[in-house]
């Protein structure tokens, strides 16, 4: 530990009184303004801004954020669940899964949600993250005799009864991929504790791409891979409140955002929802005891990623929500074509369904698979959550591309919603862009629009690059199908069969 930071020690808050800073929130206005003038340090563009929900390329990220407060009220069935601390009916994205049903339940709202966005709705990392400290923190309290699962307990009950939101800050940057977290060069490439004292802890480092950052109330940061006994300072989990001071956010760019700032909707193909990844940096920010889930038990960091990863490639059945409406669109602009009824056409639509529905059958079999670990929560079959963000990693670029083939090459080739609108190409456009003549031209260009959008443009991050990196890249899933596939009880039934004599 750095002697330096003790003499920089910064404000060090209690839990009870940051809780006395919130408000519960109800709806998603409510949960808007819950945003509102906490004086965060972020930068977009060099610059620092001032209010970050009225920024234009920011808030239609927010939006998404706040579907998932609008859907709770809208579907309760579907979208809040019965806290197993309160009682009460909380937000099912603040839920611990007590049962294979809820698993499921939650796959269903978040194919929900991607139908309603049409992007990253940034909430399920948090929800994961929340998932497995259920059972870390009794798995480490039976080890070390420790009391983070009554901690933690009581920090969710807050978390529910305010009805917040929390992300999971759980990328490190990793500097040199080849030297574990105390081998750096340098020492902030992970986060780490720099100093502690009868109040908490300071933490140093930087969370990478982490969805959702900016919009959140809480994050919860998480090593981000298996730790050594030489890694203790680095074993450290604590959720912290985003103005928590010596944090500073740079927001992430995403293709074509800038349009976000463009007057008129239709070039920006959805104007309303967008995702977010913002880089937070954390310069000896305090944390409370009563905040640490973990602090030195470095030998579970292995399972605690293990288990994180089981919920969250399986919450990667977002993209079928998202696949819904990439086929929607893509037979919508076939019907405007008035090349509905063609074989090859209809034919193209099937693979993408297909495509799309295999994705969600892994993803919801991991649910119905899914087994109760000791603390009582439920965690999702690891094989089947693998295969489907394995299938993540490549069929939305599929369904992306058999969408851009039914488009056609206008898509990006269309003039702007200004041209369309001038009085001096505005009926040229509209002639010479129209496809049948029952559809308006403006509905043709809209439908090409969000395609581009979803394939090519802001919301392309979410349904392809995202689909491909988010939680773990495609090798990080083949080792853990590797790791799970058991080869060797495969084999012994092939040789039976065969008539191959073996031991047992
Ligand atoms: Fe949720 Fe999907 Fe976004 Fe991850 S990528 S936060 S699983 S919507
Ligand atoms: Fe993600």
């Amino acid at each position: 530990m750095n002697d330096m930071v003790q003499q920089n020690l910064r404000s060090q808050y209690s839990a009870d009184e940051v809780w006395s800073q919130f408000k519960p929130i109800v709806t998603g206005d409510d949960y808007v303004e819950s945003l509102r003038g906490r004086n965060l340090k972020v930068y977009l563009f060099g610059e620092e801004i001032a209010e970050p929900v009225d920024h234009p390329m920011i808030w239609p990220s927010i939006n998404a954020l706040k579907a998932s407060y609008d859907l709770a009220t809208a579907e309760p069935e579907l979208a809040t669940a019965k806290s197993h601390l309160s009682g009460e009916q909380i937000n099912r994205f603040l839920h611990i899964p007590h049962s294979s049903q809820d698993l499921v339940l939650k796959n269903r709202m978040q194919r929900k949600m991607g139908q309603i966005t049409g992007t990253c709705f940034q909430r399920c990392a948090g929800l994961d993250s929340i998932s497995v400290m259920h059972s870390i923190t009794f798995d480490i309290d039976e080890a070390h005799g420790t009391q983070y699962h009554q901690r933690f307990l009581k920090f969710l009950d807050r978390l529910q009864k305010h009805n917040q939101i929390i992300a999971a800050g759980m990328t490190d940057p990793k500097g040199d991929r080849s030297k574990a977290p105390h081998e750096q060069a340098d020492q902030d490439l992970f986060m780490r504790v720099t100093a502690r004292n009868e109040n908490g802890v300071f933490v140093s480092g930087a969370k990478a791409h982490m969805t959702g950052g900016l919009n959140s109330h809480w994050i919860m940061v998480l090593p981000t891979m298996r730790l050594g006994e030489e890694d203790k300072d680095f074993a450290i989990i604590g959720a912290i409140p985003l103005q928590a001071e010596g944090i500073t956010y740079i927001y992430g760019r995403q293709s074509c955002d800038t349009r976000a700032m463009e007057l008129g909707d239709v070039d920006k193909g959805n104007a309303q929802y967008a995702g977010q990844e913002v880089l937070a940096v954390f310069d000896n920010v305090f944390i409370p005891w009563d905040h640490i889930f973990m602090d030195g038990e470095y030998e579970f960091a292995a399972p605690m990623v293990e288990r994180f990863t089981s919920y969250h490639r399986a919450s990667y059945v977002c993209k079928t929500g998202l696949g819904d409406v990439m086929v929607g669109a893509a037979a919508t602009i076939a019907e405007y074509n008035g090349l509905e009824k063609v074989s090859h056409i209809r034919d193209k639509l099937v693979e993408m369904t297909h495509l799309n529905e295999t994705i969600y059958s892994s993803s919801i079999a991991s649910a119905h698979e899914s087994k109760p670990l000791p603390s009582g929560a439920w965690i999702n079959d690891s094989m089947l959550a693998n295969v489907c963000k394995h299938n993540v990693t490549r069929f939305p670029y599929e369904i992306a591309r058999l969408a851009q083939d039914l488009a056609g090459g206008l898509m990006v080739t269309l003039p702007s919603q200004q041209d369309f609108e001038s009085k001096d190409t505005g009926a040229l456009l509209e002639k010479y862009f129209k496809g049948r003549e029952d559809i308006p031209t403006a509905d043709r260009v809209k439908i090409l629009r969000l395609i581009e959008n979803m394939t090519l443009g802001r919301n392309a991050v979410g349904y392809l690059t995202e689909s491909l990196h988010g939680a773990g890249s495609p090798q990080a899933q083949r080792i853990q199908i590797l790791r799970g596939m058991n080869v060797e009880q495969k084999k012994w039934h092939a040789k039976k069969l065969a008539g191959i004599k073996q031991v047992d």
